[in-house]
């Protein structure tokens, strides 16, 4: 075919593009009404015929572009956009990774007693900040306050965001304008942008560096020491362990040299591993810091996300002595990142059922527990109903499943994985088929399989998955 044809069969093809408005009158176009709403089907079939007319005018073959016209392939575009959009909201999906605190998953899933408080709270009026008998107002958290001071034997408690939160709070209504002590070995990065030293000039504190990344001692903190010291911090390693020839002191000694100096002291326990009376220890996360322990030692203020072992909704915990806790309560911080009603809810229920004994039926609690066998039980009946699928090749073996969100880096929990295989797909391309399935779920990749972990499966998961997996087979 000539050029001048070529030019002539485009013109040709471009006139026969329908308009926005003929296109939008086509069945196929006014079935697509009931799944996404009218503006936004304007924008995609808009966005769809420019798109084609875009690739008629510059390189498309005119047979192509006819076929395409007469397909209808842009009608594809549309259908794509619209099913985009569905992707992109915040779905429910199946953790199978046995990841238990998955930051990409959302952490802590609450208990569905803690969880329906919250539903209730959000959809109704509250006794958020007012005292009931004066009419009069009052503090949103003084009830989350009491709970937290109970279960860790402490004066006082507040909570804002999160941990992160918690930190910044504690920096800088401790120590803003003045200086911080801290080891070398405990300058963290949690988490992308949360890095120590950026934390504490953003909360307007002088870090002072102590000691080297592999030991320090608390005769390094005595020797920094000056009249412009305001704080003594200790950050908990979480996601990783300097071992071998280390040192560091300990956290009674450093509350023992802020009480000689008059200087506060904070530990960021991070985790939250909270050993209660009531409760079965989690002996299992080996040397993680248990919150109440280290509040024993005599340091003044803690600081712990609330969605990590505490499986509570987001948020961060400051506990500690009365004094401090008040003069963090009157930080303008404070008021900034204060705790929404529904968190606010979800966080007073959860230390509820710790209270009242129940804190093993916590679900990151529950999962960490969960008995081998168990998990062996669930990975075979799993694997047996997966076998009856054509396409997978399904075995079962012994794995470990971790804590996640930097807890216990290197504390490996014994558990069984459904292994599977698909009879054309790799593992990487079955994992990404499974995250974009109905219902999503995430796995993880081992030796070319795919792994699923019934340590995170929570209650109507089993069924989610075999469906996730029925609809890959369709
Ligand atoms: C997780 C963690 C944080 C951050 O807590 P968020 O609740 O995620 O903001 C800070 N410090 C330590 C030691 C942590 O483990």
């Amino acid at each position: 075919m000539s050029e001048r044809t070529n030019d002539a069969s485009r013109r040709e093809l471009l006139r026969s593009l329908p308009s926005v408005d003929e296109a939008l009158q086509r069945p196929e176009v006014r079935g697509f009404a009931a799944s996404v709403e009218p503006q936004l089907l304007v924008e995609f079939v808009r966005h769809a015929l420019e798109a084609l007319r875009r690739r008629l005018k510059s390189d498309m073959d005119p047979a192509a572009a006819r076929a395409a016209l007469d397909g209808s392939a842009w009608l594809a575009d549309v259908e794509r956009a619209i099913a985009e959009e569905h992707r992109a909201r915040t779905a429910r999906v199946v953790n199978a990774t046995g990841v238990v605190l998955h930051t990409g998953l959302g952490r802590a899933p609450v208990h569905p007693d803690v969880a329906a408080r919250m539903a209730e709270a959000a959809r109704s009026y509250l006794t958020l900040e007012i005292d009931r008998e004066s009419g009069e107002r009052g503090q949103r958290d003084a009830r989350v306050g009491v709970l937290v001071a109970r279960l860790l034997g402490c004066d006082a408690a507040i909570a804002v965001n999160n941990n992160a939160a918690a930190v910044v709070l504690a920096l800088s209504g401790l120590a803003r304008g003045k200086e911080t002590i801290l080891s070398r070995g405990e300058l963290v990065e949690i988490g992308g942008a949360f890095r120590m030293p950026d934390v504490m000039a953003a909360a307007g504190t002088k870090l002072v560096e102590v000691g080297t990344t592999n030991r320090t001692r608390i005769a390094d903190y005595r020797a920094a020491l000056s009249p412009a010291t305001a704080l003594l911090l200790k950050v908990h390693t979480s996601n990783y362990r300097v071992r071998g020839f280390t040192e560091e002191a300990s956290l009674a000694e450093l509350a023992a040299l802020g009480r000689e100096f008059g200087v506060a002291t904070c530990f960021d326990v991070g985790s939250g591993r909270i050993d209660a009376p009531l409760a079965e220890p989690l002996g299992m996360l080996g040397d993680e810091p248990d919150v109440r322990a280290a509040l024993a030692s005599g340091v003044d203020v803690v600081t712990f996300s609330g969605d990590k072992l505490l499986g509570a909704p987001q948020a961060g915990i400051l506990a500690g002595r009365a004094g401090i806790i008040a003069r963090l309560r009157k930080s303008p911080l404070y008021r900034a990142m204060r705790l929404d009603k529904v968190t606010l809810v979800g966080l007073e229920a959860t230390l509820e059922l710790h209270a009242s004994g129940r804190g093993d039926d916590v679900p990151t609690r529950a999962m960490l527990r969960t008995a081998p066998g168990e998990l062996a039980r669930t990975a075979e009946r799993l694997a047996g109903i997966l076998r009856g699928l054509p396409e997978f090749a399904v075995d079962v073996r012994a794995s470990t499943s971790q804590t996640g969100s930097g807890s216990a880096p290197d504390v490996f929990l014994p558990t069984t994985v459904v292994r599977i295989r698909h009879a054309r797909l790799g593992a990487a391309a079955l994992a990404r088929a499974l995250r974009l399935g109905e219902p999503p779920v995430f796995a993880r990749v081992e030796d070319d399989c795919v792994l699923l972990d019934p340590r995170t499966l929570l209650a109507g998961d089993d069924e989610r998955l075999v469906a996730a997996f029925r609809a890959l087979g369709a």
